[in-house]
């Protein structure tokens, strides 16, 4: 268990003074002009060695997309824009870091933005986050008051300015050069690539995207050092990781945790075990609601919440929303409910997504009925194929892959219900 002097997030509870000067009475802002002393190259270099890998879902290594930025300017401004959009159904940790430990990701920001010889930095909220740009904003202003943000950045020499854009709440903007159009004033869709964001990004210039959690940890990892960060989990799934668990536990909580915890461990001590015991277990989506779900037998003995062990899985750590299952769910209609999600949030730009979602969710909701033929299960399956890998962003596969765990799992419990409407011993359990 991650002991608490390793905890990056020392206020994620709002248990304690969320102001600048709470934050520096737990070591924030802590010899950050020092930092940036030791120059572009030596951030970038200590990011690659820490192994972080990014914290939004993709789990692309940090160091390594930073180093994509130019070295020189070409005329051209950079960008840092951080996607504080958070909308995957499921996930609930950046909120906790922008509403109660909003100076981690501020100082994040000015150390990553001088990495990248970015003097803006924008951060993309969820339309729905009142409370968490309010909490933000009220740091921004604070550092702006203490001079550790502005014209002479923590008396660095570095001019640095951030701005907070808040968004309109659809989940497509989350997609990050959907997220810099919308940046921009015009309509959340995503953008062909290449060019990609460090070539081509925000109006044209080079731009990184990053996620709340993985700025946020920045400058902790620079001061106690890469080895330290890389010195929990397995090789390749290195550092500290906000998981957020929800549904059927006894305690559903967001935890900062060493990364490769075990399924078990993380549910037993944060969660107070699964709602009605162990056996009561059925199925969890471990990444947020894109990935898929694993049955109760894989995710009990020694299941390794981290990027390889679920991709071998054939599902994915994602943004470490775990979804938790328990025997009353009906899981046909739990993703049903993701495919009608997917399909309200397509923003309709490619055929396969647009009509693609659609046709999921509409034989979707005959298997929940009860009311399609067993072959429509393939049916389904092909479809899924035929979206996946063949749109502009990552919404088709998302909308793809819930519902191939699904048949790969439970497919019994599918030919179950659909055997037992014909024969009219239809269960409880089929949705209205
Ligand atoms: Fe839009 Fe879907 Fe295509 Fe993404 S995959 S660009 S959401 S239509």
């Amino acid at each position: 268990m991650l002991k608490d002097q390793d905890r990056i997030f020392t206020n994620l509870y709002g248990m304690h003074d969320r102001s600048l000067a709470g934050a520096k009475s737990r070591g924030h802002w802590d010899g950050t002009a020092g930092i940036l002393k030791n120059g572009r190259e030596w951030i970038v270099d200590q990011m690659k060695a820490s192994g972080l890998r990014g914290r939004g879902g993709a789990g692309f290594p940090t160091g390594l997309k930073w180093s994509f930025m130019p070295k020189e300017s070409d005329g051209r401004p950079a960008y840092l824009v951080i996607n504080a959009d958070e909308s995957e159904p499921g996930t609930c940790k950046d909120r906790e870091i922008m509403r109660h430990d909003p100076h981690t990701l501020i100082e994040g920001a000015l150390i990553a933005s001088f990495a990248m010889n970015a003097h803006t930095c924008y951060i993309y909220l969820r339309g729905e986050y009142i409370r968490e740009r309010e909490a933000l904003q009220a740091a921004i202003d604070e550092c702006y008051d203490a001079g550790l943000l502005g014209k002479n950045a923590c008396k660095s020499g570095w001019a640095f300015d951030v701005f907070l854009h808040h968004g309109a709440g659809a989940y497509i903007c989350g997609e990050e050069t959907a997220l810099l159009e919308s940046l921009e004033g015009k309509k959340g869709m995503p953008r062909m690539k290449p060019p990609f964001p460090a070539g081509a990004g925000l109006y044209g210039c080079p731009t990184t995207v990053n996620n709340v959690e993985s700025i946020a940890v920045v400058p902790t990892i620079l001061r106690r050092g890469p080895e330290w960060f890389s010195s929990f989990g397995r090789p390749n799934n290195v550092g500290t990781k906000l998981f957020g668990i929800s549904g059927h536990v006894n305690n559903p909580c967001v935890v900062e945790e060493a990364m490769s915890i075990t399924f078990e461990e993380l549910i037993d001590r944060h969660c107070g075990g699964i709602r009605g015991g162990w056996d009561n277990l059925k199925a969890v989506i471990p990444g947020g609601s894109s990935v898929p779900m694993l049955p109760a037998d894989v995710m009990r003995d020694g299941a390794i919440m981290d990027f390889d062990w679920l991709r071998e899985q054939r599902s994915g750590l994602g943004t470490a929303a775990v979804i938790v299952m328990d025997q009353s769910t009906d899981v046909i209609k739990a993703i049903w409910r993701l495919s009608k999600f997917y399909k309200h949030e397509s923003c309709g730009q490619c055929t396969p997504c647009r009509e693609g979602t659609g046709w999921m969710m509409r034989v979707m909701d005959r298997l929940v009925k009860g009311t399609a033929e067993v072959e429509e299960i393939d049916m389904l399956l092909d479809i899924t194929k035929q979206v996946e890998g063949h749109t502009i962003c990552a919404l088709g596969d998302a909308a793809a892959w819930p519902i191939q765990g699904l048949v790969r799992h439970f497919r019994e419990e599918i030919e179950d219900r659909l055997k037992a409407s014909k024969t009219g011993r239809m269960g409880a359990m089929a949705a209205e």
